[in-house]
């Protein structure tokens, strides 16, 4: 989910209610349609590839950053945005010299990574993903994104994936190893990261959100100490080196990484000391923690979210 997605959706709470301390949301409850009308998502956006090393490229569109691998042994896909996007995605895929998609990874269930699965799964593409992001994408969901909330329906059978595991899974593939890792619930409870070893590249999910401030999905098992456990894990995976895919937003390297990880300790940190003062959400979200932070990971707007779902997840 994109932090843009729940500024614009503070804006328009704003606008129509007239108060920003207490969203209650419980009226809001959106579908796609609302959704991509509120944001101006256009399905018409055409897939714009940035190859990142030899034989692996990110595809950028509408939703979740799409990595994408191509060579001798097929091609597979991390993320697969909306069906909509699939034939540009596929399109774009035979014009660098690859086939149909024999793998799509989810790195989680949320729909702007993996409704795509809706025209890859009856295409006969291999859908695999966490097993508790299996379970999520066969029941309907109410995604609880703070100021409103999404209904995300179940995937019909052959959208879900047919592979699911728990902790690790390494595909052997494209001549190179490309592993699987759920470090524990981070922004969802069923996150994958996945590091392309021959690449030294990693794809994050929304663990690691460059558009601005994560969003914590804390409803469905997402946490704040998830977050920094889940991007530690693996960071102690990678080297200095490494290309670094975040779920949305520009591709970027472990520095940048680095930095986005002291980020979360800092609020996490600040967010508790407030807690432990007897302070109630309100009066964190009036302390404005992230005020030196806001001009590198979003405005104020953005922040509300995060810290209303650090709280929340500091308090359960
Ligand atoms: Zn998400």
């Amino acid at each position: 989910m994109r932090d843009r997605l729940i500024a614009a959706l503070v804006t328009i709470f704003i606008s129509v209610v007239g108060v920003a301390q207490e969203p209650t949301s419980d009226e809001t409850v959106m579908d796609l349609e609302q959704l991509s009308q509120a944001f101006s998502w256009n399905f018409d956006t055409p897939i714009e590839v940035e190859t990142v090393a030899d034989g692996l490229h990110v595809f950028f569109g509408i939703g979740g950053n799409i990595a994408v691998s191509i060579g001798e042994s097929g091609v597979l896909v991390v993320d697969d945005q909306f069906p909509e996007m699939i034939p540009k995605v596929n399109e774009a895929i035979e014009e660098l010299g690859g086939g149909p998609v024999d793998f799509a990874i989810n790195t989680h269930w949320h729909f702007d990574h993996a409704d795509g699965n809706k025209a890859l799964g009856p295409a006969g593409s291999w859908i695999v993903a966490h097993e508790h992001s299996a379970e999520m994408m066969a029941k309907d969901n109410i995604i609880n994104l703070v100021i409103a909330k999404y209904k995300q329906d179940a995937y019909p059978p052959d959208a879900r994936p047919v592979i699911s595991f728990g902790d690790l899974m390494t595909f052997h593939f494209n001549g190179g190893d490309i592993e699987l890792i759920h470090a524990g619930a981070a922004h969802t409870a069923g996150d994958v990261a996945v590091i392309f070893r021959k690449q030294n590249a990693v794809h994050f999910g929304d663990v690691f959100n460059k558009l601005g401030y994560p969003f914590v999905d804390v409803d469905s098992g997402g946490s704040i100490d998830g977050m920094i456990l889940f991007c530690e894990t693996v960071y102690a995976e990678l080297n200095e080196d490494t290309i670094v895919i975040p779920g949305h937003g520009v591709v970027t390297d472990m520095p940048d990484l680095a930095a986005y990880i002291e980020m979360l300790k800092t609020v996490r940190q600040r967010v508790k000391a407030l807690i432990d003062d007897g302070k109630t959400m309100d009066e964190v979200i009036a302390a404005n923690v992230t005020a030196d932070l806001d001009e590198v990971y979003g405005d104020v707007s953005q922040s509300l979210g995060f810290i209303n779902r650090v709280y929340t997840s500091l308090t359960k």
